[in-house]
């Protein structure tokens, strides 16, 4: 017979649920203004790369061993910056990281999802949530946020909890795409409506929050099923080195050592990890220049006639566009990447530099009103 097309042997012996799915990503284009993927627009510090260079040269010639399995140097370096910047002091056993936190969540639904289980989470919320669960054969419940503020209310989180007796649930605060936090109200009454889940509350962008804003990692010590993620790619400025990490009971994160391939954060990894925690401060600097670029943001947008949502992360939603793919499209014609996240009416935006927080108000401002 005629021979298969390309693919075909390829196509048939995929998993059916993943037949005919697109994987995720948000479009690395070489433009000069990239405010689409949250990262911070400022460089690692002179005197970091410097550290990082001699503490690599101390490590290199040493890879023909495995690393060090259990982290125990980074936990320790972990603890010492959760302290610094929330106040809460854990320690090493409650320390858990990954290649980004996305692995570390990967670890999370390994450990408690799986076939016949079931994880719920409010949308729009971070879009890899589901397609963690279910790529390992978890069902995925999508809970609603309100519609028109994207708040939580936690009547509606509760019902919502009840209705599908989830084995985890995730939360994230402050929420990616929408950037509002959520109060310590909603997770103990999140917690208590689904008395055997373990609930994840993501904090990838915790540092950014507005004052007055409380982390989850004071709840910590009151609950054996929570968990907290956290990142080194947003605030700390190290997208590029894979660094994520959780908190949670040191039980918790003992079963994780069930579900990760051993030797999972390389030596180099660690060491760099390490390296910028132990220049936190320096590496955090930038952080109140970002949400003062957060908070111009949200000012300029409502005053061009848009409708931002509050932020307490390092990007803004806005909403009141005719069509959001073709401003999109017309701010990348321009040179500013910025993110569609499906949302009718709306884009995403990350807080950059002041220059290119004004390439982007000024690109918009010159599309206004024909975007309206
Ligand atoms: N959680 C949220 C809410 C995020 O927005 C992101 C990054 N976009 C991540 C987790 C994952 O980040 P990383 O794997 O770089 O730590």
């Amino acid at each position: 017979g005629p021979a298969p097309a390309p693919g075909a042997q390829v196509e048939a012996a995929l998993r059916p649920d993943l037949r005919g799915r697109t994987a995720y990503g948000a479009p690395q284009l070489d433009v000069a203004v990239q405010l689409n993927t949250n990262e911070s627009s400022y460089p690692v510090p002179d005197e970091v790369v410097a550290d990082v260079l001699a503490r690599l040269g101390e490590d290199l010639a040493g890879l023909n061993r495995y690393p060090d399995r259990e982290f125990v140097g980074l936990r320790k370096a972990l603890v010492d910056y959760l302290e610094l910047q929330s106040g809460t002091r854990l320690r090493p056993e409650q320390v858990w990281a990954g290649n980004g936190s996305n692995e570390v969540l990967q670890h999370l639904v390994l450990a408690f999802g799986g076939a016949g289980r079931t994880a719920l989470g409010f949308t729009p919320a971070y879009s890899m949530h589901p397609i963690i669960v279910e790529t390992l054969g978890t069902r995925w419940v999508d809970g609603q946020r309100d519609a028109e503020s994207f708040d939580l209310e936690v009547g509606s989180a509760v019902e919502q909890v009840r209705a599908s007796d989830p084995d985890l649930v995730f939360l994230c605060s402050p929420n990616n795409p929408t950037g509002t936090a959520l109060p310590f109200e909603s997770i103990e009454a999140v917690l208590a409506a689904a008395p055997r889940a373990i609930v994840v509350v993501d904090e990838a962008y915790a540092e950014f929050a507005r004052p007055g804003t409380p982390s989850a990692l004071a709840l910590l010590e009151h609950h054996e099923r929570l968990v907290v993620t956290r990142t080194m790619s947003k605030a700390f400025t190290l997208a590029g080195a894979r660094l994520g990490y959780l908190t949670a009971h040191p039980s918790l994160v003992d079963a994780l050592r069930l579900v990760r391939l051993p030797y999972h954060l390389s030596t180099p990894t660690q060491a760099v990890a390490e390296v910028a925690l132990a220049h936190a401060p320096r590496l955090l600097s930038t952080v109140e220049a970002i949400k003062e670029q957060r908070d111009r943001l949200v000012t300029e947008l409502a005053e061009m006639g848009l409708r931002p949502v509050p932020s307490d992360a390092n990007f803004v939603l806005f909403g009141g566009l005719a069509d959001a793919p073709a401003t999109w499209q017309a701010l990348l014609d321009a040179g500013v990447l910025v993110r569609d996240v499906g949302i009718p009416g709306h884009l995403r935006v990350t807080a950059g530099t002041p220059e290119e927080t004004t390439a982007f108000l000024t690109a918009l401002r010159s599309l206004l009103p024909q975007h309206l």
